[in-house]
């Protein structure tokens, strides 16, 4: 980025909170049903229809403040917020203006370059989402689909603390993986049930005065919300340095071409003519009611970043690879339950069962083997019985096409086990040794080097049984004799 100038980020973003049934009505909230098949009187804004609150909505909402570390509002009043456009049936979105359910609260988060630092928040509040436009499922006319009309979202407010579009893949990589955690959302950018708006304005080094900032929609993916605040930057201050204004407005992003392009300018400030909800009751949170939801919250990644580290001794990168998702943190510590060998069973979360599950294209509930089935295996390797390729490339792999197996039974069965038998070993020492008579000259006469060919022939015609150890010492023994 030009040293001249720096960028001020800010980003809105929307969650649809996972309930069974929408904010205000008893309509279900499935993706993905036939359109507007999950749509009531309710939902669609009939006259003398009446909201009701779904309560499901509010305590999930208030999952999210809690663990963003923001204040709770005691007493929650609802707003209209009104505008005319096809997807919004009613002609307002009941929405929370002046009383937001949560405010303050911080991010902390850390760049792929290392950078930590702390998003402030301004606010969550609770609303409604609206319908959907399908702009590409008719020649002629735009379709509106209601289902997603009323489903309950909320909406994180970020202060303008971002300065890159590194920090913005940050934060919301970390508001994904905490919807997860909570199991309040389940995240998808694609499906839309987690949006992102991002608000980029540029100014000249050191400034105390923001720039305009422009508005950008549309991104269906983390890394598009990167892409798109690097452009926009890099747009910005090319405007400014040939002298031009940035237009205050909305844009969208291409993410085939990586740009973005003018959606409407903001001609005025939007008069939405917010008034107090008149239907529904204010939401009154009591001291009893917060307790109740936080004592049923799960640990938090960084709880969980904490013990993996201090107690258990791991890297802050091993150990952060493993709480990047909840079941993999949790696969890992039943393992460690039962085998404290901690280096190794994050090795097998992280590398082996993680590799196994990428090429299959599964998910960690989806596979077939218990975590006592891999504590075994890591005890199977640390009592020596057998060595741990053999563990990762043969038992392994046999053990998932019978998961009914134990571990042992297989090693037995397949004769797997590490030959610690030194006659053995000897034997195919002497064969490699009379096979290679120019390499045993060469290794007399200083090619030390060749040492780890001689224990990798071992090794090979063992069929990897042999005790790379053992082995080891034996070739070393013969030729240095
Ligand atoms: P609006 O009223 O236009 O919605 P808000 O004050 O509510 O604006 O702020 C919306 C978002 O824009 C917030 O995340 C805020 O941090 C961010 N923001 C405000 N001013 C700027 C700016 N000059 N540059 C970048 N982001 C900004
Ligand atoms: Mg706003």
């Amino acid at each position: 980025m030009n040293p001249d100038f720096e960028a001020v980020i800010g980003l809105e973003i929307h969650i649809q909170l996972q309930t069974l049934t929408k904010a205000f009505s008893s309509d279900a909230t499935e993706y993905g049903a036939m359109p507007n098949t999950q749509v009531s009187a309710i939902s669609l804004g009939h006259p003398g229809t009446l909201p009701k609150h779904n309560q499901a909505a509010i305590e999930k909402a208030i999952k999210m403040g809690l663990a963003l570390n923001c204040d709770i509002t005691r007493i929650n009043r609802y707003s209209r917020k009104n505008y005319f456009y096809a997807d919004l049936p009613k002609g307002y979105q009941i929405t929370q203006f002046d009383t937001p359910l949560c405010t303050n609260g911080t991010v902390p988060i850390k760049t792929k370059d290392g950078v930590s630092k702390s998003i402030g928040l301004i606010r969550i509040h609770m609303e409604e989402d609206t319908g959907k436009s399908m702009h590409d499922q008719d020649l002629y006319d735009t379709l509106v689909d209601y289902n997603r009309a009323g489903t309950p979202l909320i909406e994180v407010v970020t202060h303008p603390d971002i300065k890159t579009g590194d920090e913005a893949y940050a934060f919301v990589t970390e508001i994904r993986r905490l919807v997860r955690y909570l199991e309040i959302c389940d995240g998808n950018m694609e499906e839309g049930s987690l949006r992102c708006d991002a608000n980029i304005s540029v100014m000249p080094k050191g400034s105390k005065v923001f720039g305009t900032k422009v508005e950008v929609k549309n991104m269906n993916s983390i890394s598009n919300v990167k892409r798109a605040i690097d452009f926009e930057i890099h747009r910005q201050i090319e405007i400014i340095q040939n002298g031009g204004k940035v237009d205050g407005e909305t844009r969208g992003f291409n993410g085939l071409a990586g740009t973005t392009f003018s959606m409407r300018k903001k001609e005025a400030v939007n008069d939405y003519r917010y008034f107090p909800e008149p239907d529904l009751p204010p939401t009154i949170v009591t001291q009893e009611f917060i307790e109740q939801v936080r004592s049923e919250m799960p640990e938090l990644p960084g709880v969980l970043l904490n013990r993996f580290t201090n107690e258990y001794g791991l890297s802050e990168y091993d150990a952060s690879v493993l709480v990047d998702d909840k079941e993999s943190a949790h696969f890992f510590e039943e393992i460690v339950r039962l085998n404290k060998n901690y280096k190794a069973a994050s090795n097998w979360v992280s590398i082996t069962i993680r590799g196994y599950l990428n090429e299959n294209a599964l998910n960690l509930s989806q596979f077939s083997l218990t975590p006592n089935q891999i504590a075994e295996i890591i005890q199977l390797i640390d009592s020596g019985t057998i060595n741990h390729s053999i563990a990762s490339q043969k038992l392994f792999p046999e053990l998932i096409k019978s998961p009914d197996s134990s571990p042992k039974e297989l090693v037995e069965k397949l004769n797997l086990a590490t030959n610690n038998d030194t006659s053995f070993i000897e034997e195919l020492v002497e064969q490699v040794l009379q096979e290679f008579p120019e390499k045993v000259e060469e290794y007399k006469n200083g090619k030390t080097g060749l040492m780890g060919m001689f224990v990798g022939e071992v090794m090979k015609r063992s069929k990897g049984k042999a005790d790379p150890k053992i082995t080891n010492q034996l070739v070393s023994s013969r030729l240095n004799s």
